[in-house]
């Protein structure tokens, strides 16, 4: 400081202390102005931090066969990484251990001649069993052609096994109840295999696959629409099945944080889940959201040193294999800690090379998964605004997507607590559309790298990491320092509290 500015200061203190004791005292004092705490995280939060902790992420993937999986030593090193800074940042860190059903196909799978066919005929199904099969192709209560309306209620009753021979391969048609269903009536009537294949509506066509969601005894196999359509048509006498798997049961960890400061009886959960697939290292998927929330959690204490509210990180374990790190966390808290938690953010894939700019539907306004649409519980819709709000104020275009627990948000609103959260883009299609309105590739995926090998540090958008990371600094701020609850809100009391039944991934059916 000047000299001058001392002089100044002192000036006023006497000026100050001149005034009569008469005068009168309770004249309003203009309000002092709050520093901008979201624009200072924004500042705070760089690319340059983010990527340093997706570097870390990538070269753990590439010394521990590529993959940072659950149940894997690249998933154990992620730990350690995220929980050491965390620790250094100043947070009180608790790692969560809960056991979870392993699952790796080994060698490739094969199908009769359709091993030799395009190579989208066929995927195992996630939890397949292991076996060499060679037997009869029984179909199984299948509706060909598929009807406009997806319906096919295939192997869904224990009924539609009767009369099946015990020993045959049972082929069913995707559609109305989980795969696992399916799988399990066929087991309990002597399938020696199962092949599923899609059902045949536009949409339904390809051989995408799925999970059983645990250990199943027999090969299970998923076919496109096509290949199972031919094999009902004409069901062959023998055919040939190899599945080489892993089931077990294994230990993975969910990585959680905790602010020292804050009102705990309103802790905002920010998430994001530090898991790959066993195909790649997952830098973008999750490597993007655990580097946007590392970022963010290490830089918050240097902008916002008493927030107003708790702020808990949370790094979940074992997302790809069913949001079951998100799944442990919730069902083990009390009804008392389910209450304290305001919201939950979820930030899983922020950074796609192909991205479009998706705010969770909190509100329900453009759902059409599930359908009739559903507003997330009460809070959600403000925390949908909250992000939207805070594009809109840049400039920047966005849309909503599906609100349907896809991610580990699922359990959260499923517990009645209102979530939200951003989204650059998997595996679906990018339109003419979107193409015209943020750029980019239409016709390719938003990520093509999904779920794979090549989802590296060359598969980051970092532009998009840029502008998701700051809209996710500035909901952190805002809940951060909000003063009332999410359903303290006026405008919700008018309407009736809802919840949303919890659909799981969709990839159960
Ligand atoms: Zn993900």
């Amino acid at each position: 400081m000047k000299r001058a500015s001392l002089a100044a200061v002192a000036c006023a203190l006497l000026a100050s202390a001149a005034v009569p004791a008469t005068a009168p005292a309770n004249k309003p004092k203009p309000p002092k102005p709050q520093p901008d705490y979201s624009a200072q995280l924004q500042k705070a939060v760089t690319v340059t931090g983010m990527v340093r902790h997706e570097r870390a992420l990538a070269n753990i993937g590439e010394r521990n066969g590529g993959t940072r999986a659950s149940g894997t030593a690249g998933f154990l090193k992620s730990r350690d990484y995220v929980a050491g800074r965390l620790q250094d940042a100043g947070y009180a860190v608790t790692v969560q251990p809960f056991d979870f059903p392993f699952f790796q196909e080994t060698s490739p799978s094969t199908l009769g001649d359709f091993t030799e066919g395009p190579q989208d005929d066929f995927t195992i199904m996630q939890y397949s069993g292991s076996g060499d099969v060679t037997a009869a192709v029984e179909p199984v209560d299948v509706t060909l052609p598929p009807t406009a309306e997806p319906s096919s209620t295939s192997g869904c009753e224990p009924e539609d096994f009767a009369g099946f021979t015990a020993g045959d391969i049972a082929l069913v048609q995707r559609g109305t109840c989980d795969f696992a269903v399916k799988v399990d009536n066929a087991v309990a009537a002597g399938a020696s295999a199962v092949i599923i294949f899609n059902e045949g509506q536009p949409g339904r066509t390809d051989s995408q696959g799925g999970t059983l969601g645990g250990p199943k005894d027999v090969p299970v196999l998923f076919t496109s629409f096509a290949a199972g359509d031919a094999l009902a048509q004409d069901p062959p006498a023998a055919l040939h099945i190899v599945t080489t798997t892993i089931n077990e049961t294994r230990e993975t960890y969910n990585v959680i944080a905790d602010s020292k400061k804050g009102d705990t009886s309103r802790t905002v959960v920010v998430g994001s889940h530090l898991d790959s697939v066993l195909e790649g290292p997952g830098i973008n998927d999750d490597g993007s959201g655990t580097a946007q929330d590392l970022e963010i959690a290490e830089e918050l204490p240097t902008v916002l040193k008493k927030p107003k509210n708790h702020i808990r990180f949370a790094f979940w374990g074992a997302e790809e294999s069913g949001l079951l790190g998100s799944t442990h966390y919730v069902e083990s808290l009390t009804q008392e800690q389910k209450d304290d938690i305001m919201a939950n953010l979820n930030f899983d894939m922020v950074a796609s090379p192909n991205y479009v700019r998706m705010v969770y539907d909190g509100d329900g306004s453009d759902n059409t998964s599930p359908s009739p649409p559903t507003p997330g519980p009460v809070g959600s819709d403000i925390i949908e605004s909250i992000f939207t709000t805070y594009f809109d104020g840049r400039g920047l275009a966005h849309q909503s997507t599906a609100f349907d627990g896809r991610s580990d948000y699922g359990p959260f609103i499923d517990a009645g607590i209102p979530a939200g959260g951003t989204f650059s883009g998997a595996e679906e299609i990018k339109t003419a559309e979107e193409a015209q309105i943020y750029g980019g590739t239409a016709g390719a995926a938003y990520d093509p790298c999904y779920h794979q090998a090549c989802d590296t540090l060359a598969n980051l958008n970092l532009q998009a990491f840029d502008e998701f990371s700051d809209a996710a600094a500035d909901a952190v701020v805002k809940l951060a320092q909000r003063p009332t609850d999410l359903t303290d809100n006026e405008t919700l009391a008018k309407r009736a509290p809802t919840t949303m039944p919890f659909k799981g991934p969709e990839a159960l059916r």
